[in-house]
């Protein structure tokens, strides 16, 4: 099988060369020339545009920043320029609706095609330890998988077009809930004169636990591999949480869900975004958080 793999960035470059170390025959291309370069320099042999590398595919994937450019670049000539019967997996964190549009466009045009977004961030794409969400038919997921096995570890079938989609907002929602309430958990704590170490070990074992605290932890020391140990580093960026919990304020006020959690949280990390917060890791919120409250009542 051919793979034309588009979108070389952060994410694509690396799962690109885990699908070239699998020993797939894959050819990629970036509209930035230095993705390009990068990936010529990582081994992956490259195109001079996308439909060059998809006009010999017998699968396209895409790794884009949004669902307005996979849609885009669908219509721009990738599914005119790809035999019929091609197998378009796009792999871009989108909107559940985009997902649903891009498929559509790809069977009218007389390919196939899934959604399968990913979690695991670039540590997970280096290392081939992704996890892959799959909205799709029972054949073209079965298809897919060897080469999502390439690049990930746990695959899940979620469903029909655009559920690959559903599962990841959802999941990024309740862990965007998650971070929030345990950043919060923790000043209470501070201006209560509870010690983090003692917080964590009494919740790390109880019922409020969950990865916000015992991967996360939002305060250095409990877990010494967690972005509050060197400063907020991401980890996952406070930008990509933004975008993400945009597209699940998308799909709440498409179907009229009541999620009120999900809404203040979209507003949360927007703002959070808007700020330093972009480039920091999404549980720096406590940073926010911690500057927010009342002044500490002084003890006597
Ligand atoms: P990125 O911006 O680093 O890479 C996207 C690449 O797509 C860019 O190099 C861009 O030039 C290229 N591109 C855009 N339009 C193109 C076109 N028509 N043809 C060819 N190339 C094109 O983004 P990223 O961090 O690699 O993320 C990619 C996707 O994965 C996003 O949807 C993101 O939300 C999602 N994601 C990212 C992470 C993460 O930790 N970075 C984790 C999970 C999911």
């Amino acid at each position: 099988m051919k793979i034309a793999f588009l979108g070389l960035g952060h994410m694509g470059l690396p799962m690109a060369r885990n699908l070239v170390g699998a020993g797939h025959d894959v050819i990629g291309f970036d509209v930035v020339a230095a993705a390009v370069e990068a990936a010529r320099a990582a081994g992956i042999p490259v195109a001079t545009s996308g439909t060059e590398a998809a006009s010999g595919a017998d699968v396209v994937l895409t790794m884009f920043p949004s669902g307005r450019h996979v849609i885009e670049a669908y219509d721009g000539g990738l599914l005119a320029a790809a035999p019929p019967g091609t197998l378009f997996i796009d792999s871009s964190t989108i909107a559940v609706d985009e997902a649903q549009t891009a498929h559509e466009r790809a069977v009218a045009a007389g390919h196939r095609n899934i959604d399968a977004p990913v979690s695991g961030g670039v540590v997970g794409a280096e290392n081939g330890t992704l996890a892959f969400m799959v909205g799709g038919s029972d054949e073209d997921f079965a298809a897919a998988l060897p080469l999502l096995e390439a690049m990930g570890k746990r695959i899940v079938h979620c469903g029909g077009p655009g559920l690959g989609q559903a599962a990841k907002v959802c999941n990024n929602m309740i862990l965007a809930v998650s971070q929030i309430v345990v950043g919060e958990a923790f000043v209470l704590a501070e201006r209560l004169g509870l010690e983090h170490q003692v917080l964590y070990d009494v919740v790390s074992q109880a019922s409020g636990q969950c990865w916000a605290l015992s991967t996360n932890c939002p305060v250095p020391g409990p877990v010494p591999t967690s972005p509050a140990n060197r400063d907020y580093q991401p980890g996952f960026a406070g930008a990509l949480m933004a975008k993400d919990l945009g597209l699940a304020l998308q799909a709440i006020e498409a179907t009229g869900t009541d999620a009120r959690l999900g809404r203040l949280a979209q507003e949360i990390y927007a703002a959070f975004a808007a700020g330093e917060g972009g480039g920091r890791d999404f549980s720096g919120i406590i940073t926010d958080i911690r500057d927010a409250s009342a002044p500490p009542v002084p003890t006597p």
